[in-house]
């Protein structure tokens, strides 16, 4: 019976939650006011004095722990049948800051962790660079299942695997995002502009501000970019630095 009234309350702190992630949503998207229909009961004020405000400490890595449950052993695109390991994500589940890659590459695949390879050291240093550790931030990718010889994503893939991304944003509630890669960016934003129309810009995703970089592996193989790469995270670490409302806490 206790058991009953704690997953009901879960689920109560759940739903409240997901309210509050819309109306954020709604706000980023320009809407400020919705209006009672005509004839419909006005809400009782009490309900109004619930405390939705409040994050319980914890709520957070159990949102994530469920998303990564409902994934299970996913067979839902055709980049099952080639990964050695699927690659949820890792970090904090109290995140800040939560960086998007592309998918697993080779490293990624044999170790089940996200960014541990060449581009994965990179990345330490990026986060470096704006005075936080690997173990402050959330890294995950687009894809969860490495695509063969590390090509980009079909469409149909991202479709498949972009909801679960989505959740793992929804429960992790991070300050900003960081989209590395175009792909990234795309799934993120839904357009198709080239990552030089993407970065240095500060964009939303559903009320949250999102900056757009370089991945790390092309930083590697072009590192003349690095320089506006720094531009991009410095940009990120202005927006980390912003006071958040009341609505994002
Ligand atoms: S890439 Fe995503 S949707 Fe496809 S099998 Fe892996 S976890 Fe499932």
């Amino acid at each position: 019976m206790v058991q009953d009234a704690l997953d009901d309350t879960v689920r109560l702190k759940a739903a409240l939650r997901q309210l509050r992630w819309l109306l954020t949503s709604f706000q980023g998207s320009g809407i400020e006011q919705f209006h009672r229909q005509e004839g419909a009961p006005a809400p009782k004020q009490e309900a109004l004095e619930e405390p939705v405000d409040r994050v319980v400490e914890g709520d957070r890595a159990s949102d994530l722990a469920q998303v990564r449950q409902e994934l299970g052993d996913c067979r839902r695109c055709r980049l099952h049948a080639t990964r050695t390991n699927l690659v949820f994500g890792e970090g904090s589940a109290e995140a800040g800051l939560l960086f998007v890659g592309e998918g697993p590459g080779f490293d990624e695949d044999r170790l089940g962790r996200p960014f541990v390879g060449r581009a994965g050291k990179l990345l330490d240093k990026m986060i470096q660079a704006i005075g936080l550790r690997r173990e402050d931030v959330y890294i995950c990718n687009v894809v969860k299942c490495r695509p063969p010889e590390n090509r980009t994503p079909e469409a149909d893939e991202v479709a498949q695997c972009s909801p679960f991304l989505f959740r793992q944003i929804e429960a992790i509630r991070p300050k900003a995002i960081c989209a590395l890669g175009l792909s990234a960016a795309q799934a993120l934003l839904g357009r198709t502009t080239s990552m030089g129309g993407l970065r240095g810009k500060r964009f939303q995703w559903r009320g949250t501000p999102m900056v757009c970089t370089y991945h790390p592996a092309y930083l590697l193989r072009n590192p003349a970019q690095k320089a506006a790469a720094w531009q991009d995270l410095r940009l990120l670490s202005r927006l980390l630095n912003e006071p958040r409302t009341k609505a994002e806490l």
